[in-house]
């Protein structure tokens, strides 16, 4: 490593925000960059630790190389750490921008100190990368002769689909939506990421050869056993957007609704689309309650302060976490376990360690309130411990409990095998479901879960189906 001592002379030093006051005036990202020479400083903390366990098995998903990088970025070689940087993640600039960095959780420095600031790195050298013009479409040489047809352009669809375009093989990718992304553009806000860097990977990914087809709903406007019989091959990479049910009264009072039609329909006005058919879901003027403490609830907070809410309120069933003077974050509850985001620093007001009971409304059906109770340490409501917090507009954001069902898996029934969970069935090595022909990857397989979990799917599953086609492979796995 470059600087042995460099954890020992640079405190870390994070992005800054633009103030609260500012940025919910707005859709767009606001953190402030840090300088270049900041950020090569920032790479120098990283400690030739000899077991880097950021890149390895409780790390980097996509294991990325990330000591390697740090100490290329500390001596200034930033085209070789993002070569090094592609090679093991098709989308830094996606995960630099909204993976919770399960890396530095992992990071040895924690032991004694804080992390380094892997996060900022990564997202560092793939805007240079960009900036500087030196990511460009990869054409594969050979063409295999071979079709393949993935079904979902979220990111694990996306990463797949450049994997076998780049391996040499026709790839076909189905969209049902207008554009591609997947959660990426229609469920994160564009506070977290701008969807321009997505269609800068798409022109990438067509320049590649990948072939686009959007408002193709595989299941509905067109059947999986069409697809099928087109390809070689097919992966599905449909993600799991089934809404957990929250079990509790009061779900059809107007003015409840799930997480989901909420910050899709943002995303859809923000985008530029058309929502003029969609009855409008509104925070301006109102009291909102959210209910739930992970991103999509954070993702509700942030889009209910920029329409213009009164109040956000967020109910969390945990107990909130012990705060730690000197360390960086809420000790042991890094942010991949407790997810605490910029949203909530926008003005909203935190129950912890209350359950929702239910939701409240007046006589002509609209919504009032939430009935809610303080729980003990198991979680159990407490009698006598109830209260009701104010709400015009409630928002449920309790996590999601499978696939969608009214698509493919519709048409395919039983033949397609799923876990018990409900997700598709396929194991990681060979990523194949019980349809001849057919793989799984992303959300859809694993459960709803973190876009970098989704790239790594995503990789290993091009793999496996290149394998399947060609008899070897030489994709990384
Ligand atoms: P998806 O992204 O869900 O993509 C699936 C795609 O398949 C969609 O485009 C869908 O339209 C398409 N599709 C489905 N069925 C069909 C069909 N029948 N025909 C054609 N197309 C179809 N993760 C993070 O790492 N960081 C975050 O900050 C973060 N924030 C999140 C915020 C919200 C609100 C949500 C909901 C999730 C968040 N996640 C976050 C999780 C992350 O977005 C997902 O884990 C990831 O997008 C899953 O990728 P995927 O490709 O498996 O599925």
């Amino acid at each position: 490593m470059g600087k042995v001592t460099g954890f020992l002379e640079v405190d870390r030093q994070e992005q800054k925000y633009q103030p609260a006051s500012d940025r919910i005036r707005h859709y767009r990202e606001f953190t402030i960059p840090l300088s270049s020479q900041e950020v090569q400083r920032q790479a120098s903390r990283c400690m030739d630790c000899g077991i880097p366990y950021c890149h390895g098995p409780t790390g980097c998903p996509v294991h990325n190389q990330i000591p390697d990088w740090n100490d290329l970025v500390y001596q200034g070689d930033w085209e070789e750490a993002a070569r090094n940087l592609h090679s093991t993640n098709n989308f830094p600039e996606f995960t630099g921008r909204i993976c919770p960095a399960p890396c530095e959780e992992a990071c040895t420095l924690n032991l004694e100190d804080v992390p380094v600031t892997i996060k900022t790195v990564e997202q560092a050298i793939a805007d240079r990368a960009w900036d500087n013009g030196w990511i460009t479409p990869q054409v594969a040489a050979v063409k295999t002769g071979k079709r393949v047809g993935v079904i979902g352009s979220g990111p694990a669809g996306l990463a797949a689909a450049q994997q076998l375009a780049r391996a040499g093989h026709e790839v076909h990718l189905y969209e049902r939506e207008p554009k591609a992304g997947g959660l990426m553009r229609y469920g994160i806000p564009d506070f977290k990421m701008e969807k321009h860097y997505i269609d800068r990977r798409v022109n990438q990914m067509m320049a590649e050869g990948v072939q686009f087809h959007f408002g193709v709903n595989v299941g509905v406007t067109t059947s999986l056993a069409e697809i099928v019989d087109a390809n070689d091959a097919v992966l599905i990479a449909g993600g799991s957007e089934k809404p957990r049910d929250p079990g509790m009264s009061g779900l059809d009072l107007a003015g409840v609704h799930y997480a989901m039609p909420f910050l899709v329909q943002q995303n859809r006005r923000v985008g530029g689309e058309d929502v003029s058919h969609e009855e409008p879901i509104l925070a301006n003027a109102k009291h909102v309650v959210v209910i739930g403490g992970g991103d999509t609830a954070s993702d509700c907070v942030g889009t209910s302060f920029r329409q213009g809410a009164v109040s956000v309120t967020q109910m969390d069933i945990r107990p909130m976490p012990p705060v730690k003077e000197d360390k960086l974050t809420v000790w042991p509850y890094w942010p991949t376990k407790f997810r605490t985001s910029s949203s909530q620093a926008e003005g909203a007001a935190r129950e912890f360690a209350a359950a929702t009971l239910g939701v409240v409304g007046n006589n002509k059906g609209k919504v009032t309130g939430v009935l809610c109770a303080r729980v003990d340490e198991r979680r159990r409501p407490i009698a006598g411990a109830e209260f009701t917090i104010r709400a015009d507009l409630v928002l449920i954001a309790i996590g999601f409990s499978g696939p969608r069902e009214d698509t493919f898996l519709a048409e395919v029934g039983p033949m397609l095998v799923r876990d018990k969970r409900g997700n598709v069935g396929a194991n990681t090595e060979d990523y194949k479901t019980s349809i001849d022909k057919v793989f799984a990857a992303g959300d859809i397989r694993r459960g709803q879960s973190l876009v970098v979990w989704a790239i790594r799917e995503g990789r290993q599953a091009a793999a496996a189906i290149d394998e399947y086609l060609t008899g070897e492979t030489k994709l990384p796995r």
